[in-house]
C-alpha cells in the first residue's frame, strides 16, 4: 500500500485532551477532546471513493485499510471532540463526537488545509447510549448529498470514501418499535474545520472562560486570518459579524437550491457556515414553506423549509450568549444579530432576482417576489422545475402546457388564471431589464439547478444498491457533478406518484 500524505493534528495539540483511551460514556471536564480507538471492521468493502477529492489530497483508492480505519499511520491517535448544544430549542448539555473520530489535517494540492474525520467508526466517550456506528443508507445519503451540495456551489463538508464495514447493526428506522439489522458503513468526510457553535456553548456552560477565549482566538487566527490589526474587542465583534454573514450566505444558498436540513440544532451549526451533519435532510419537490422531512420534527415543524433563516438567527443568538462573557459588549452583539435579518433578506432577494433573471431589483419588485412565492405555494409547483421552465418563457409560450411538468395537482380555473397572469407580469417585468436576453438567461442558468438529488432518487439508489445493483448509484454520482446541465433527462422530472408514501423516500427520522 502506498504511503499516506502527512497528517497533522493542530486542534488536538492546541487544546487539552483526555488520554485515558476509554470509550465508556462520560463527562470529560476541563478538556476539549478525548483520544479514541476505532472498532474492528471484519470485512470492509470500498463502495465509493471520491477520485476528484482524492486527487486534491494525494490519496488514491488503494487505501482501503485507511478508509476503514483498520490501519493508521504509525503513532496517529484519533480523537473525538466534545461540544454541547441546543436540540429542538432545548439545552441538551454535553454532546460531542458520538460516532465521529477525527483523523487530523492534510494539505491539498493547492496548499489548503483540510480536516478529515471518520463517521461511523465506533463509540467514543460522547456516544451516550448509542453505538457510534452508522448504517449504509445514512452514510450513502451523507456522501451523495454533501457532494451534490458541493457541485451545486453550496458551502458544505465533503466526502472522500464510503466503506461497508461488514458488520450488521440494529436500527429502528422510524422509531416504531420494529428494529431491524442493517449493514454498517463508515465514511471519511472533510472540511476546513468541523468546529461547531456547540463547542463554544460547551465552554460557556462550563464557565471555562480561559479555554473559551483560547478557542475563540485559535479559531480566528486559523480560519479568519483576514481579521487582524484590531483591538481584542473589535476583533471578536468583527469575527461574530463574519460568522453571522457566512451563516446567512449558507442559508441563502439553501433557499436557492431548495435544501431543508431537518435538524438545525446548534451542535449542527458550523462556525464556518458549512452545511454539516446530513441526517433527515431533503431537497424540496413541491414548494412548501412548511415542509420538514424529519419525522421527529413533525409536531412543531421547527426546522421546516421556510423557518430555516429564523432558526439560524436563533442559533446565532445562542452563540452570542456563549461568547458574551469574553466580549462584554451586549449592544454591539445585539446590533450584529439585528443586522443578520437585514443582510439575509438583501442577499435572499438578490438570489431570487438571479433565479428570475432580473438584473436589478427595484423598490416595487417586492410585491412581485411575494407573488412568485404565493404562486408556487398555492399551486403546489415543483420548485426546481418551475424555475427551469421559466428560463424558456416568452410571449409565444402556451403557459398551461409549458408549465404542466412542474404541477403535482390539477389546476382549478382560478389557478390557471393566476399562473397565466403571473407569467404575463413576469414577461412585462423582464422588458425593463437593462441586460440582454442572453445575459439574463445565463444568469438564470447559473442560479437554477437542472438536477437535484431528490429524496426518492436517494431512496431508490439505496434500495437497488442494497440488492447489489449499483447502476442507479453510479448514474447519480455522475449527475450530481453537473447539476446545471441535464445529463440524464429522466432525473429532471417531478417526484413520481406514490414515492412519498414510503418511509425513507420522503420522511426520515434521525435514526442512522
Ligand atoms: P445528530 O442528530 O446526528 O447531529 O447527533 C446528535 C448527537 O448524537 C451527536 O452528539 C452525535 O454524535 C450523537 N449520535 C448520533 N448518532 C449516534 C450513534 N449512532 N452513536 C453515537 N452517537 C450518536
Ligand atoms: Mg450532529
Amino acid at each position: 500500500m502506498p504511503d499516506l500524505p502527512e497528517i497533522r493534528q493542530p486542534f488536538k495539540e492546541a487544546f487539552p485532551g483526555d488520554y485515558s483511551f476509554n470509550n465508556y460514556p462520560r463527562h470529560t471536564p476541563h478538556v476539549l477532546h478525548a483520544v479514541v480507538e476505532p472498532m474492528n471492521s471484519p470485512h470492509p468493502q470500498l463502495i465509493l471513493f471520491n477520485d476528484e477529492l482524492g486527487k486534491e489530497l494525494k490519496i488514491s483508492r488503494d487505501h482501503l485499510d485507511f478508509f476503514s480505519a483498520q490501519r493508521l499511520p504509525q503513532k496517529l491517535q484519533l480523537y473525538a471532540t466534545v461540544y454541547a448544544g441546543h436540540q429542538f430549542g432545548n439545552w441538551a448539555g454535553q454532546l460531542g463526537d458520538g460516532r465521529v473520530m477525527n483523523i487530523g489535517e492534510m494539505s491539498s494540492l493547492e496548499g489548503k488545509a483540510l480536516e478529515l474525520q471518520y463517521k461511523g467508526a465506533g463509540s467514543t466517550p460522547y456516544s451516550r447510549n448509542a453505538d457510534g456506528r452508522a448504517v449504509f443508507r445514512s452514510s450513502l445519503r451523507e456522501y451523495l448529498m454533501s457532494e451534490a451540495m458541493h457541485y451545486l456551489g453550496v458551502p458544505t463538508t465533503r466526502a472522500l470514501s464510503l466503506v461497508k464495514t461488514g458488520e450488521e447493526i440494529l436500527r429502528d428506522i422510524l422509531y416504531q418499535g420494529d428494529p431491524q439489522m442493517e449493514e454498517g458503513a463508515m465514511i471519511i468526510r472533510t472540511a476546513e474545520s468541523f468546529i461547531r457553535f456547540g463547542h463554544f456553548e460547551l465552554l460557556a456552560a462550563r464557565q471555562d472562560w480561559d479555554l473559551l477565549r483560547q478557542l475563540i482566538d485559535w479559531t480566528i487566527k486559523r480560519y479568519f486570518p483576514q481579521i487582524k490589526g484590531f483591538s481584542k474587542q473589535q476583533t471578536y465583534l468583527l469575527w461574530f459579524r463574519e460568522v453571522s454573514q457566512n451563516i446567512a450566505n449558507m442559508l441563502v444558498e439553501w433557499y436557492r437550491v431548495g435544501f431543508v436540513h431537518g435538524v438545525m440544532n446548534t451542535d449542527n451549526m458550523s462556525i464556518l457556515g458549512l452545511t454539516i451533519d446530513y441526517g433527515p435532510f431533503s431537497m424540496l419537490d413541491e414548494y412548501d414553506l412548511n415542509f420538514t422531512p424529519n419525522t421527529t420534527d413533525l409536531p412543531t415543524r421547527r426546522y421546516a423549509f421556510g423557518k430555516q433563516a429564523n432558526i439560524a438567527h436563533w442559533n446565532l443568538v445562542q452563540l452570542a450568549h456563549a461568547i458574551f462573557p469574553i466580549i462584554n459588549e451586549a449592544s454591539a452583539l445585539e446590533g450584529i444579530l439585528e443586522e443578520f435579518s437585514e443582510y439575509f433578506w438583501q442577499q435572499y432577494d438578490q438570489m431570487m432576482a438571479r433565479k428570475l433573471g432580473l438584473d436589478e431589483l427595484k423598490q416595487d419588485d417586492q410585491p412581485f417576489l411575494l407573488e412568485c412565492q404565493k404562486l408556487m405555494s398555492e399551486l403546489n409547483l415543483d420548485y426546481t422545475l418551475f424555475f427551469s421552465l421559466l428560463e424558456k418563457v416568452d410571449q409565444q409560450t402556451p403557459v398551461l402546457t409549458h408549465f404542466a411538468p412542474c404541477l403535482y395537482d390539477q389546476l382549478e380555473k382560478s389557478q390557471k388564471k393566476q399562473l397565466q397572469d403571473f407569467i404575463q407580469r413576469y414577461i412585462t417585468r423582464k422588458q425593463d431589464n437593462k441586460i440582454s436576453r442572453i445575459q439574463s438567461l445565463e444568469m438564470m442558468q447559473k442560479a437554477n439547478p437542472k438536477f437535484i438529488l431528490r429524496n426518492y432518487l436517494l431512496f431508490e439508489a439505496i434500495k437497488t444498491a442494497d440488492a447489489g445493483d449499483f447502476k442507479l448509484l453510479d448514474k447519480l454520482v455522475q449527475a450530481l457533478k453537473l447539476p446545471y446541465q441535464e445529463l440524464y433527462p429522466e432525473f429532471s422530472v417531478r417526484r413520481p406518484e406514490g414515492a412519498s408514501d414510503q418511509p425513507g423516500a420522503c420522511m426520515l427520522s434521525c435514526s442512522s
